[in-house]
């Protein structure tokens, strides 16, 4: 009963933010996430026939709604991608010491990842670099001083006290750790993941293995060419991988969580891998769609809006489930798109720039979609001002707090402030950075062109009974069949959020000048020089 109350008093909030319309209680928002994440839908596996399906409905709603077509096909931009999956019944893991062989369980113990083509076969020995990275503004080089030349590195995520997370979250992008390792003369990498920060038990990364991975086939897009293989290790099973270093995954947990530096050292052991893989070609859709600035000049800008279409499709059951709807992840986020596109129309705004929105596939196989956007956008590259991203925000109880994903970053993080403080919503950093959120959606590739931007979630306070919520959320229902129609969502909430976000994006759309990345933010540095 007290958590209706304090949604009824929040609702209110937003009716005189905006204008005393009357309540929004997020059923329009709903019925998008209902037809999205409908078992009908499949799991909108990017290349599939049920993807199509939902790209077509995107840009059916977005018609409707007035927008104009901005994709390269109407509102349709096509993407092209190789897939990669692997055979597993002829892939093999083995460590050898001291000319013993002991065979790896896949599964279990490790997994190939097949985002990395990995090389027929090969063996090399064992380096544990640490976390593994190198961050040359910072003086921080997890790989001065070892003998890592046609090695494999063993790293754990995560990164040091010493550098801020959004460098962490850049540098343990896995284009970044390839070119630092492939500097260093490492031939492949096996990662280990910090079991405090694990999103997903070992069971669930296991069960994910055989999914088909992508690349896309245009030419220069593939960030580990060259890289051999690609492991992701179990951390409750690594005592075996580092022994006879006179380490333990528990002492190096143990200086992480202390924010002590890492040991470094040589594994006495050497790693045979077999990977057979099959491949093929698909195609998958973005859907963009434009609504039009009033300003004369400023209307050829762009005020992007992304949330990725895209889910991990049909796989292993749980619970005698197999359709992995991904109603949050991300349905949740390509519904605001459209429910926003939806009050344009109905209060017939007007914004000086334009407001671009891109509902992106093959997001769940490295960001790709709004990679091959970003790098092929469908208006001129310089006039896109600003990328607003919502994926998975987790509408699961009022909304108090908002994360916002590079809030210290541009001045994008200034305007997100003004609004929070109008809505009476409290807007705080990422307060786990090792997650590496700020990297692992679709605002990091307009990032890499230059753009600044944002990701906003729903955010806790540590310790309260909400972040409880979330943290339960992502253990059990993250990239699970239970991420589904059939799950306790606050839908004012989610109303109230994209409030926020429409709010966000007018206020940007309207101000006198463009958005700016801060001049001490890191990624200044992909700012194009002619602006
Ligand atoms: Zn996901």
């Amino acid at each position: 009963m007290a958590a209706a109350f304090v949604l009824a008093a929040g609702a209110g909030l937003v009716a005189a933010a905006s204008g005393g319309q009357s309540r929004d209680d997020g059923s329009r928002w709903w019925s998008y996430v209902q037809y999205l994440a409908s078992d009908q839908m499949q799991g909108r596996q990017t290349g599939s026939p049920e993807h199509r399906k939902a790209a077509e409905y995107v840009a059916a709603q977005f018609e409707r709604d007035g927008l104009k077509p901005a994709g390269d096909q109407g509102y349709i931009q096509p993407v092209k991608f190789k897939t990669l999956q692997l055979d597993e019944s002829h892939s093999s893991l083995a460590l050898v010491r001291n000319g013993e062989t002991r065979k790896v369980a896949i599964g279990p113990e490790a997994i190939i990842s097949a985002r990395v083509d990995p090389a027929p076969k090969m063996s090399a020995g064992l380096v544990f670099v640490g976390y593994g990275l190198r961050a040359p503004e910072s003086h921080y080089d997890d790989l001065s001083g070892l003998d890592t030349k046609g090695k494999i590195a063993v790293y754990m995520s995560g990164g040091p006290a010493s550098i801020s997370g959004a460098l962490i979250s850049h540098y343990s992008s896995s284009a970044e750790r390839w070119m630092a390792f492939r500097s260093a003369g490492i031939i492949g990498a096996i990662g280990i993941p910090n079991p405090k920060h694990m999103d997903l038990p070992w069971s669930r990364i296991a069960a994910s293995r055989t999914q088909v991975t992508m690349q896309l086939a245009a030419p220069g897009m593939n960030d580990t060419e060259g890289e051999q293989i690609a492991i992701t290790w179990n951390p409750e099973k690594a005592e075996d991988l580092l022994r006879g270093t006179g380490h333990t995954l528990d002492e190096i947990v143990a200086a992480s969580e202390a924010k002590k530096p890492l040991p470094r050292f040589e594994i006495p052991a050497t790693l045979e891998a077999t990977a057979a893989v099959k491949r093929g070609d698909v195609e998958s859709q973005n859907v963009a769609a434009i609504w039009p600035g009033s300003d004369p000049e400023l209307k050829s800008q762009y005020v992007v809006m992304t949330a990725h279409l895209d889910h991990v499709g049909v796989g292993a059951p749980i619970d005698g489930d197999r359709i992995y709807n991904g109603a949050m992840d991300d349905a949740s986020g390509t519904a605001s798109l459209l429910d926003i596109a939806d009050h344009l129309r109905a209060a017939a705004v007007k914004t000086r720039r334009s407001l671009l929105f891109v509902a992106v596939t093959g997001e769940e196989k490295g960001l790709l979609g709004s990679k091959y956007f970003a790098a092929h956008p469908t208006v001129r590259d310089q006039d896109i001002v600003a990328d607003i991203n919502c994926d998975m925000f987790l509408p699961l109880f009022s909304l108090r707090i908002l994360t916002v994903y590079g809030l210290d970053e541009s001045t994008l993080g200034g305007d997100a402030r003004a609004i929070g403080s109008k809505m009476r919503i409290r807007i705080q950093p990422d307060p786990e950075p090792s997650r590496n959120v700020f990297i692992r959606s679709d605002q990091y590739s307009f990032i890499l062109h230059g753009v600044p931007s944002l990701m906003l979630d729903f955010g806790a306070e540590k310790g309260s009974p909400q972040a409880a919520i979330q943290k339960r959320w992502l253990s059990e229902r993250y990239h699970a069949p239970s991420d589904d129609l059939n799950q306790p969502v606050d839908k004012p909430a989610a109303a109230e959020f994209n409030t926020f976000v429409m709010k966000l994006m007018e206020r940007v759309a309207d101000a006198p000048s463009r958005p700016e990345w801060k001049r001490e933010s890191f990624f200044s540095r992909y700012r194009p020089a002619a602006q």
